[in-house]
């Protein structure tokens, strides 16, 4: 899902971000598509949705333990990606992943990527008590603008007021990441829409612009600004000594947008990189696919497929659809080489403080 996806902090965040941890050694995740599924239909969503199986819970249990027993070990642990569609509609399959990659030394953390339609109090305790659990929520900022962007399939609950209903305990919990999605569309209000999640009581923010899609000049630009406005707001909350949390500054991706590892698609399908996820890319999964849970590639294989995908999408893609999606990548890269420096400086100052 656009939203929940983890986003890549650009392709190259320049040298001072090189210094911060970058987990580009494959597959030191596997992202695991529990279902394509969803009850929204975003306006930037790629993901093809409909007439896809769903993973059940024995093949999640079986997609984390060839991720612990064979990509990962003590020296090298890994994460899990619980990505969809929406994965709190297959619920039972998302616990059983969870259960058992918290039980796996291997595996460091688990991220669950929801759009929230789904949260309840249940599972922001089970958040809430396993330390090794990371809950990414979608938001995109002010009603207007989350609600024209994220539409409900009839009889679907209004999103932003299911979260809003939930934000005392949402506050409360650990290790909830909201991600903002900047979408073309929405890019001059990208400053104000962050403004208002702060006001919402959030602290720890993903950035992602709507990747694959035409962008024009002028959105261009206002996301330009407006991540520089951003920018200066998380910069001046750092030299205040404020905690603020910015998931781009740790993450890198070799490819915008998508996520490089272990990818198993709900069909149980195995490739290096979830591409194949959008409906106008999925004509490449037949050539990303290395494997399946019954006959899963070697990290060798993993890694050779991986360095061919950014010449197959620049290949498929429209090229103004592939130079835009360069174009926002380099926006958010800008953005996280601007506070590389304040970071470093703010975490110098906590531990001086010895907080
Ligand atoms: S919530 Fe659903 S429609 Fe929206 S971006 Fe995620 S997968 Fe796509």
């Amino acid at each position: 899902m656009v939203g929940d996806v983890d986003p890549p902090t650009g392709r190259d965040p320049g040298r001072a971000a090189r210094a911060l941890p970058r987990p580009t050694t494959l597959p030191a995740s596997m992202v695991l598509t529990v279902t394509r599924a969803c009850n929204l239909r975003c306006a930037y969503c790629p993901t093809a949705k409909d007439g896809w199986p769903s993973l059940d819970v024995d093949q999640a249990r079986r997609a984390v333990t060839l991720f612990a027993d064979r990509y990962c070990d003590a020296g090298r642990p890994g994460d899990v990606k619980l990505f969809g569609g929406e994965p709190l509609l297959v619920p039972d399959v998302v616990r059983a992943a969870i259960e058992a990659a918290v039980a796996r030394p291997e595996i460091r953390r688990v991220t669950l990527s929801t759009n929230g339609l789904g949260l309840d109090a249940d599972w922001l305790e089970l958040v809430a008590r396993n330390p090794k659990l990371v809950l990414t929520v979608s938001m995109d900022g002010r009603p207007r603008d989350h609600r024209r962007l994220r539409r409900a399939l009839p009889g679907v609950a209004d999103s932003y007021d299911h979260l809003h209903s939930l934000l005392p305990a949402l506050r409360r919990t650990p290790r909830v990441v909201v991600t903002q999605t900047i979408a073309p569309s929405a890019a001059r209000h990208a400053a104000a829409n962050f403004h208002h999640l702060l006001e919402l009581g959030f602290s720890r923010f993903n950035f992602l612009p709507g990747y694959f899609l035409p962008w024009r000049p002028d959105q261009l630009a206002s996301l330009r600004e407006g991540l520089s406005h951003i920018a200066d707001e998380v910069r001046a909350r750092w030299a205040a000594g404020r905690r603020l949390y910015v998931r781009n500054l740790f993450t890198w991706a070799p490819t915008p947008f998508f996520n490089t590892g272990l990818v198993v698609d709900s069909d149980g399908s195995i490739h290096p990189s979830n591409v194949g996820l959008s409906g106008q890319l999925d004509g490449l999964r037949g050539r990303t696919r290395v494997g399946s849970l019954d006959a899963p590639p070697s990290v060798a294989r993993l890694r050779q497929r991986a360095a061919a995908i950014n010449a197959m999408l620049a290949e498929t893609l429209e090229p103004r659809v592939w130079e835009s999606t360069l174009a926002a990548d380099a926006a958010l890269t800008g953005f996280v080489r601007g506070l590389v420096p304040a970071w470093i400086a703010a975490r110098r100052r906590r531990r001086r403080r010895g907080s």
